[in-house]
């Protein structure tokens, strides 16, 4: 069991900023309105993530710490995914090489309470005091397995990786407040990304929040999406191409919410720019591909950034042409 941990913490943690992510999506799973990350040395001694989600009973601490436990899906539907988890492996792999403090306090509990977990080795379950919501502190990450450890960047460069990843999967979530904080050295430490909640419609969410992570520029530019096409449904915006950049940085994908990499979105996002940017330029955009689970396996990978459509084409037709239809629209 430790030992099958471990390799699987290989796969689903490969540096601080995938233990960041883990624990983001829990929260959002959790229903959180707030999260709060604070990260010390790059995220190397240090992560710990505040939320104020629904939490977990005192009694499934120690379940939400075992492998393949997971609360989201009764086991029969695996492709019928609603929520960012569903395989139970992020706790217990962080967990099997790390220092993991889960602490929470479930909705209509009156009390908080703790577990400990230290390379995979689970102590007691204590009482604690917390308002409803979880805390999930890791520390040391890797420090069993110094091979790994050694694979790590500097904590600048893991800084950055973490950061990246708390703003791509901020927009998923508008309607939740997110704080990154780099404790390094102790104390409240120093804000490096603040997002707050939005309210309203969807799409103006998405906008405000957009606003936060690339400034008015973005903003003013930003042609609104919104096309369907044999059952798959586009949305977000794409910048003019006055607005595009020197790399790929502005580019968000998610797929039924997830952000993911994928060349297919890529390539299409890219062919409807093609009259209008020269091969060195790359479209600015956050475009949110809804699609029904059978169609798309999103298994390909535990970390699940990547996905595979089963047609690969209808997604692909379906960017172009909404993306060349909104650019037509504005003159282009
Ligand atoms: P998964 O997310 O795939 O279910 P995880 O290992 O990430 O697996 O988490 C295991 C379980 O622990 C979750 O299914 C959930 O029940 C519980 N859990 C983890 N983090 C939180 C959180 N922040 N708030 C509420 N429950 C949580
Ligand atoms: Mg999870």
């Amino acid at each position: 069991e430790a030992a099958a941990n471990r390799i699987a913490a290989g796969e689903v943690v490969e540096r601080p900023a995938s233990a960041v992510k883990e624990l983001m999506e829990n929260a959002l799973d959790a229903g959180a309105r707030r999260i709060d990350i604070a990260v010390a040395d790059g995220g190397k001694t240090l992560i710990r993530v505040t939320d104020d989600g629904h939490g977990i009973p005192a009694g499934e601490l120690g379940l939400a710490l075992s492998r393949h436990a997971t609360s989201k899906i009764d086991g029969t539907n695996l492709l019928d995914i609603r929520s960012f988890g569903f395989r139970g492996e992020a706790l217990p792999s962080i967990g099997s090489v790390a220092r993991l403090t889960l602490t929470s306090r479930a909705e209509g509990s009156a009390e908080a309470a703790e577990l400990r977990v230290t390379s995979g080795e689970m102590g007691p379950v204590t009482p604690a005091a917390l308002p409803v919501g979880t805390v999930v502190e890791v520390r040391d990450l890797f420090h069993t397995t110094p091979a790994r450890l050694k694979f790590l960047r500097t904590d600048r460069s893991e800084m950055q990786a973490v950061s990246e990843t708390v703003r791509r999967l901020s927009l998923a979530a508008p309607f939740t407040a997110i704080t990154l904080r780099d404790v390094t050295g102790g104390g409240e430490g120093r804000v490096t990304f603040q997002a707050r909640r939005e309210t309203g419609a969807l799409p103006e969410a998405r906008l405000a929040r957009l606003r936060t992570l690339l400034g008015a520029g973005f903003a003013e530019n930003a042609l609104p999406i919104d096309a369907e096409r044999d059952g798959l449904r586009l949305t977000g915006y794409a910048a003019l191409p006055t607005y595009s950049r020197g790399s790929s940085v502005q580019q968000f994908l998610f797929v039924n919410g997830r952000p993911v990499q994928d060349k297919v979105l890529t390539g299409a996002l890219r062919a409807a720019y093609s009259d209008f940017l020269s091969r060195d330029r790359y479209p600015a955009a956050a475009l949110f591909l809804d699609i029904a689970p059978e169609r798309v396996d999103v298994n390909v990978h535990p970390a699940k950034s990547e996905v595979r459509f089963r047609e690969p084409g209808i997604a692909r037709g379906l960017i172009v042409s909404a993306l060349m239809h909104a650019l037509a629209g504005a003159g282009h």
